[in-house]
């Protein structure tokens, strides 16, 4: 199938250090969970609403309030767990993560630490140039957002919006099984990706619906594959984590710059403080935000609201029978089935949409020359349009009705991408645009060989010419297909003018 080099070596971090170094990543994604209430209560999710308006008196943890668990979570969890092909466990519980912090009214987060409600999975990270990893997925368990402090409204109070309180997050915790930036970020990449096939989190990293706690360490050559061996972490370097990353491009440059960061400081003989750390983009640093806690600062408890949460099998297959057909498989499909090139494959599976809108067009037609229309030509002019797929002028059906004309012979590329131009700013069927227009490409050998006689007849000089240099048999051909409006076969063309001109 997929020719790739799987653990491929560790890039290696060059910052002008003595030593080679590695770099070992792992990442704590939280995802939201696309329902449209909340976890333990009935407010709703949506994004932007007046400040606390969606709150519940359970997520403003009133007294005596109690959690009712969001069965649409839970099942939107497993959905996630079998989509990274992970084990689900029939049992998990809930605990409570105590700390204080004046957006959290509680005074703790509903969280799975011991039992949650995934097991370990994998992500197959392809990194483009053939080379590709399996990250391992450790756990996912579901846990409660906090609300938001805005501290730029006054210049002497503080606000708290509480909306976003109680929302459902799925923590997707990695293996450090990541070894460079880039791998990182196609990590976070992949896994949206994923998650938006299978629609239990629609991936807006701008709305923070999806944001990274990146852990960082380093480790000389060798150290790494020691590790792999024996599972013993004591073989790793020490790790800092960078907090809640919502962008691609800063997850890269914060790993970058806190390896060196990292190297700087062993080279010169002092060690790395394990340490939560925040990402400035500004000055591109990272700075220390608080030590590390650990789990036993939060006083974790099992929560005595709720009961260990227990689901059947039959419902977790149901939930499997019901899943859709995952980027990996249907790349794997295009390249096999289709005949597509990986890239192409790649470029058509990267949103569910754009492969079923691909699909249509395809249906019943030559898949490589419908996947060059959609991918070349729609793709770029929608980009052009900074539309989405979804908002495409020219519908799936009509981008076939071209593809089937250009294949049939009744129109060549060129006209094709007229009558595209066309489809695509009205409201135009393109096999009724080709009729009325009169574009039809002329096929009929007689009324070319006419067009191509009577510019022989015309150029002696150019005829003299191109019996001395053959390649000037283009500019013939180039002349008939203007006499004949760019809709003559440009094949019948060529072979035309090869014969008469005795090349
Ligand atoms: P915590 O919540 O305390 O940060 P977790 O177990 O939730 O701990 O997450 C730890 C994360 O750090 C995991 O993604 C794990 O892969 C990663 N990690 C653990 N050790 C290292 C290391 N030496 N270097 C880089 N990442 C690491
Ligand atoms: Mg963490």
């Amino acid at each position: 199938m997929l020719d790739l080099i799987y653990d491929a070596p560790a890039p290696k971090v060059i910052a002008g250090a003595q030593h080679d170094w590695e770099l070992v990543i792992g990442l704590e994604v939280h995802a939201q969970v696309a329902t449209k209430a909340k976890l333990f209560s009935g407010a709703s999710t949506q994004f932007g609403a007046e400040p606390n308006s969606n709150v519940a008196f359970v997520d403003a943890g009133m007294p005596g309030m109690l959690p009712v668990i969001n069965e649409g979570c839970v099942e939107l969890a497993v959905r996630t767990g079998l989509g990274l092909k992970a084990q689900i466990n029939l049992t998990s519980a809930f605990d409570r993560k105590n700390y204080f912090y004046p957006d959290l009214p509680q005074g703790y987060q509903i969280s799975q630490l011991y039992h949650p409600i995934v097991g370990e999975g994998e992500v197959l990270v392809e990194m483009g140039n053939g080379t590709a990893r399996n990250v391992r997925i450790e756990r996912i368990h579901l846990e409660q957002d906090a609300g938001k402090s805005i501290h730029d409204m006054d210049p002497n109070m503080s606000f708290v919006d509480l909306n976003r309180t109680g929302v459902a997050l799925m923590e997707i915790v990695s293996r450090p099984d990541i070894r460079g930036p880039e791998e990182a970020a196609a990590y976070v990449g992949k896994l949206r990706q994923i998650l938006r096939y299978l629609g239990t989190c629609d991936g807006n990293m701008q709305n923070g619906n999806l944001r990274a706690d990146v852990n960082v360490s380093i480790c000389k050559p060798g150290a790494y594959e020691k590790y792999q061996e024996t599972q013993d972490f004591s073989y790793l370097g020490t790790r800092c984590e960078i907090k809640n990353m919502n962008s691609m491009r800063f997850i890269q440059m914060a790993i970058d710059v806190e390896a060196r960061r990292q190297i700087a400081l062993v080279e010169d003989g002092q060690e790395v403080v394990q340490e939560t750390r925040l990402y400035d983009p500004d000055k591109n640093e990272t700075r220390s935000m608080r030590s590390k806690e650990e789990a036993h600062d939060y006083r974790y408890f099992p929560d005595p609201d709720l009961l260990p949460l227990e689901i059947e099998q039959a419902w977790v297959d149901d939930i499997a029978a019901a899943l859709p057909e995952l980027p990996d498989e249907k790349k794997a499909r295009f390249i096999s089935d289709f005949g597509l090139s990986d890239y192409d494959a790649s470029v058509l599976t990267a949103e569910a949409e754009n492969a079923v809108f691909f699909e249509q067009v395809a249906e019943g037609r030559d898949r490589k020359l419908a996947a060059n229309w959609v991918i070349n030509e729609l793709f770029g002019r929608l980009k052009k349009d900074d539309k989405e797929i979804g908002e495409s002028p020219i519908s799936a059906d009509r981008l076939g009705q071209i593809v089937g004309l250009i294949k049939s012979g009744d129109i060549n590329g060129k006209i094709a991408k007229e009558v595209f131009e066309i489809a695509y700013s009205s409201d135009r069927e393109p096999t009724e645009i080709v009729e009325t227009e009169g574009l039809k490409q002329v096929t009929d050998t007689g009324a070319i060989e006419a067009a191509v006689d009577e510019i022989i007849a015309a150029n002696p000089a150019q005829v003299e010419k191109a019996k001395q240099n053959p390649k000037l048999a283009g500019w013939f051909v180039g002349q008939v297909m203007k006499a004949t409006g760019g809709k003559a076969n440009p094949a019948a063309v060529n072979q035309l003018v090869t014969t008469k001109l005795g090349l």
